[in-house]
């Protein structure tokens, strides 16, 4: 079953499960974003660091914006991207 990438609630429409997200946090993190945050671009590229210490920020980050604490998503988001800089290697080809 597919679930939310956002609140990992259960998806049953079509469209919420083609873009693995709800029609509410999708507003949401598009609200997120367009708030200046993060780009959505550097937002994917955190999601598939493959670094656990990352994937458990933007757990949190994701938390934090189903609830709408878009204060907190933005602190969370903040130490990922210090850990993406910190610990990556140099992208081959960047
Ligand atoms: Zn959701």
């Amino acid at each position: 079953m597919t679930t939310c990438r956002i609140c990992n609630k259960p998806l049953t429409d079509p469209k919420s499960i083609a873009v693995e997200m709800g029609p509410d946090c999708a507003e949401k993190l598009q609200r997120f974003v367009s708030s200046g945050a993060v780009d959505a671009n550097e937002m994917a590229r955190l999601e598939e660091s493959g670094n656990p210490l990352i994937e458990r920020q933007m757990r949190l980050t994701r938390r934090a914006i189903a609830d709408g604490r878009f204060d907190r998503a933005r602190l969370f988001l903040s130490v990922a991207m210090q850990l993406q800089t910190s610990y990556s290697p140099v992208a081959v080809g960047a």
